[in-house]
């Protein structure tokens, strides 16, 4: 039997475009774990990625990249912001995350998510080979499966969620929330990041449609029956590119620039480093809450430590995201004010957003990274931070409220919303002896190195490609 082909389903193409001088547009592969993750394989498979340029109005013709079939979605500036902006980011995002910001319901929204999934689906049905594996991924598409199905029986369709999954006292908050769940028990295979997110969706797809479900022996969700199939639900978490971030940060360049980036800081004893997008679920103000604390009570030494928070613009036209930045803003200036001199702020904010070489030199030259998300589906910043200190140095507080606190349990664990907690974790990281550090730092890179992301990618498609490729396609 031939070898599926496969096909992967993603809101955003991998592509950044930049307009040359002339005004063509040139197109590049952008950087990230997804597509270094699925490289190897959509290429050996003759693969193709559907999804959306980025250019509003359009859909440019993007042309094959490395081996990598470019098939580009259309999206207006009405869909943009209802379904993009809305929907995606305004009512699924936040009620996702524990609704830590209140999550809003529009019925245009709505309209606009459909009226996109539909489009998604009906590109996937258009392009896909016969029998072929796809695979979707994100709330962003949640309802593709199902609709894909309809269209296209033949096909092995698998989803990947991203972002956390709620337990049902949220999810049941949402006014189409069984026509959500409809759309990923489309799919043969619905994976998460963790056992929770699993055994989330399967307690509320028997809570909502008449359904049977069977557990997992080995923990995080099982098999449901619907419909005369049978849909397996399980946890993927996701990881990080090991091999890039090593590399990276044993180059001479990135080793000299971590070196220059203390001195610039003005050679302190300690550097606490954040490195997040600017999003409420990140948990920056309960960071910089604790760490001016830490100064008023002169634990932290104000000439000994200083703190980098790199907070990547994001999302800036959503009010909750613009709201967000004025606090952090305040906050950054109020400790400054009290505790910085002239030249020598004690926290530097950068909201802009780095190259993958300047963030390793970021993780080489800090003492302890601060991952205080009040809920995050994975956190690859963390990942990414063990990965690059092949040196097993620096030290990582990391909120039990992120997929990776699954996994990295050698990390200084907190729950950030207890404040306390939280500043007593920054100060054991920063003062614990050097050998207890390094043992965890040992212990979790061994993970991380035997969990990569080509790992990821490889258990989540040997479970899809189970069953044949046999069904008919329509003709
Ligand atoms: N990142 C980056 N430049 C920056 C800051 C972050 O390339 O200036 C990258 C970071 O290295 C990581 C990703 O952005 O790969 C953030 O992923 P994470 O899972 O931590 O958070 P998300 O933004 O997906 O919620």
């Amino acid at each position: 039997m031939a070898r599926r082909s496969l096909v992967v389903v993603a809101n955003r193409l991998p592509v950044d475009h930049t307009v040359e001088e002339d005004g063509s547009i040139t197109w590049s592969r952008s950087p990230g774990g997804l597509v270094s993750a699925l490289h190897p394989v959509l290429r050996d498979r003759h693969g193709t990625w559907i999804g959306w340029s980025g250019a509003i109005d359009s859909a440019p013709y993007v042309p094959d990249m490395d081996g990598i079939r470019m098939r580009s979605v259309p999206l207006s500036s009405a869909e943009y912001e209802d379904y993009y902006e809305g929907y995606s980011n305004g009512t699924l995002w936040p009620l996702y995350h524990d609704a830590v910001e209140t999550p809003a319901f529009h019925r245009r929204w709505w309209e606009a998510y459909q009226r996109v999934n539909r489009r998604f689906a009906q590109a996937t049905a258009d392009y896909a080979e016969r029998n072929a594996m796809v695979w979707i991924q994100d709330y962003h598409l949640q309802l593709v499966p199902a609709m894909l199905r309809a269209l296209r029986p033949d096909l092995r369709i698998g989803f990947f969620m991203h972002i956390p999954f709620p337990p049902a006292e949220l999810f049941m908050q949402l006014p189409r929330r069984v026509e959500l769940l409809r759309g990923m028990l489309g799919a043969d295979l619905v994976g998460f990041q963790t056992n929770a997110g699993a055994d989330n969706f399967v307690r509320i797809a028997c809570r909502l449609l008449d359904v049977r479900a069977t557990p997992n022996a080995s923990g995080g969700g099982g098999c449901i029956e619907v419909d005369g199939r049978t849909v397996s639900v399980g946890a993927f978490p996701i990881s990080i590119d090991v091999a890039e971030m090593e590399s990276l940060a044993r180059r001479p360049d990135v080793v000299e620039r971590a070196a220059n980036l203390r001195a610039d800081l003005g050679d302190p004893a300690k550097v606490i480093l954040g490195v997040d997008r600017l999003d409420y679920t990140k948990g920056i103000e309960h960071r910089i809450k604790a760490f001016r604390e830490l100064l008023v009570d002169g634990r932290v030494k104000v000439e000994e430590t200083v703190m980098v928070q790199v907070a990547v613009p994001s999302r800036e036209r959503v009010e909750h995201y613009k709201v967000l930045r004025d606090k952090v803003e305040r906050e950054v200036g109020r400790i400054n004010g009290e505790f910085g001199r002239v030249g020598v702020p004690v926290v530097h904010y950068l909201n802009q957003s780095f190259d993958r070489a300047e963030i390793a030199a970021l993780y080489l030259a800090s003492d302890v990274l601060t991952v205080t998300a009040l809920r995050d589906g994975m956190n690859l910043v963390a990942k990414e931070y063990i990965a690059a200190r092949t040196d097993n140095g620096g030290a990582l507080v990391l909120s039990e409220f992120t997929g990776a606190a699954a996994e990295l349990t050698d990390a200084h664990l907190v729950n950030p919303h207890d404040l306390d907690g939280l500043k007593d974790a920054i100060v054991h990281a920063l003062e614990a002896p050097p050998a207890e550090n390094r043992a965890r730092m040992r212990a979790m890179r061994r993970h991380v190195r035997t969990h990569d992301v080509r790992a990821w990618a490889r258990s989540y498609l040997r479970a899809l490609g189970g069953g044949p490729a046999s069904a008919k396609a329509p003709s």
